[in-house]
């Protein structure tokens, strides 16, 4: 089959982990008999660099012409908050994920096994493993509504921003949970704050009749503080867990810290019949571009999800993830994982030993 991936390389460490990761598809491509091409998208920094602006017309249209997106990373201090809106890589970020209408962010959090002594958590909880998937809504929610900032008469100035979702937004990232987890462990833990909020109400109910129709899933409420403190006390109980995007953030990070290191977690962005979006959930990591320390393999197992979750090719999605870890086991390691002791290699040399194990 052939398949058509954007590439947008970004800034800092971007270029470095992305050209890894298209070796790694290159060698899939080898063994699986696929063909990959792929296009050059300027965004970030380095498009305000070339052209002014960090999300150059027709960037959108030119994604949506690919079968798949795979992002690096973009921003550094060099486009930092005192630049014009137009030119901070971050605007671009948003407005890419809101042209193509990705809907659901997908967070694997998952403990790979030669790893587990980088787990922060006690060692019979890291014992029991930790496999789950963070589905948070991306596009509604505090992030998005309006906001506002006024003087009164007696408090000094205020400040407002809205939470909104419709049932149509709760309704179309609560199936993608259920569908997801009718692939994985078959159980969804939805996430809110319904003991105060009238938002997270009308999401409990939507969830809740979803899991009507899903009756094959088991389906748990859980409040957001419960949960924050669950991750940390038995990671293993979630499989699937769904929440709005301001709790997704948060919980997405902290369920990222328990999985040891940032340097090792994919992501993927999705829609209805949209290329998905993937990329490392790091960013890029100014302090070490251009050295060879970054670490690619957040970069390769997100180009395992694009197989998984865009190409529907599962095999393909293990193989990539079954190298890395053949990997690791071996006791290669990257500076940002490497137990003292050990000698760390470098970007390219840890793309290479993926790549070998990709066709051996
Ligand atoms: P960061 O993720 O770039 O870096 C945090 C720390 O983790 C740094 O010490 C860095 O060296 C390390 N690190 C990150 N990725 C690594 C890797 N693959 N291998 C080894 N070490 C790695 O976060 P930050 O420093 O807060 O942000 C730097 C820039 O990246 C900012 O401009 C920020 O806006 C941007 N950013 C972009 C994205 C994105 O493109 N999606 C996401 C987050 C941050």
């Amino acid at each position: 089959m052939n398949y058509k991936i954007a590439l947008i390389r970004g800034d800092g460490i971007g270029p470095e982990v992305v050209s890894e990761a298209v070796g790694v598809l290159e060698a899939v491509g080898q063994r699986f008999g696929h063909c990959f091409t792929y296009e050059d998208v300027l965004l970030g920094g380095c498009a305000t660099d070339a052209i002014g602006k960090s999300y150059p017309d027709g960037t959108a249209e030119t994604c949506k012409s690919c079968d798949a997106v795979l992002l690096g990373a973009v921003g550094g201090p060099k486009w930092g908050s005192d630049k014009p809106a137009e030119q901070r890589p971050e605007t671009a970020l948003l407005a890419i994920r809101k042209d193509l209408g990705l809907y659901a962010n997908l967070r694997p959090a998952s403990l790979r096994p030669p790893l587990a002594d980088a787990c922060p958590l006690k060692k019979e909880t890291a014992q029991k493993g930790i496999d789950l998937m963070m589905v948070r809504e991306l596009t509604g929610g505090i992030y998005f509504g309006k906001r506002d900032k006024y003087q009164t008469e007696d408090r000094g100035v205020e400040a407002t921003d809205l939470m909104a979702y419709s049932e149509l937004e709760i309704e179309r990232i609560g199936r993608r949970a259920f569908e997801l987890a009718r692939l994985r462990r078959k159980k969804v833990t939805s996430v809110d704050k319904a003991n105060v909020l009238e938002t997270s109400r009308l999401w409990r109910s939507v969830m809740h009749r979803l899991a009507e129709e899903y009756t094959d899933v088991e389906y748990e409420d859980v409040l957001v503080d419960n949960c924050a403190m669950q991750l940390v006390r038995d990671p293993a109980q979630f499989d699937v867990v769904v929440t709005e995007n301001m709790f997704g953030d948060i919980l997405s990070d902290e369920a990222s810290m328990i999985t040891g290191s940032i340097g090792l977690l994919p992501s993927a962005s999705i829609g209805d019949a949209v290329p998905g979006l993937y990329e490392p959930i790091h960013g890029s990591a100014p302090d070490i571009a251009g050295q060879d320390k970054a670490n690619p393999i957040a970069t390769i197992l997100s180009t395992a999800m694009m197989m998984r979750y865009s190409f529907h090719l599962p095999d393909e999605a293990s193989a990539i993830e079954k190298a890395v870890d053949a990997v690791l086991a071996e006791g290669w390691r990257t500076a940002d994982i490497a137990e003292s002791g050990v000698t760390p290699i470098g970007t390219k040399e840890m793309g290479r030993l993926i790549r070998a194990k990709v066709l051996a």
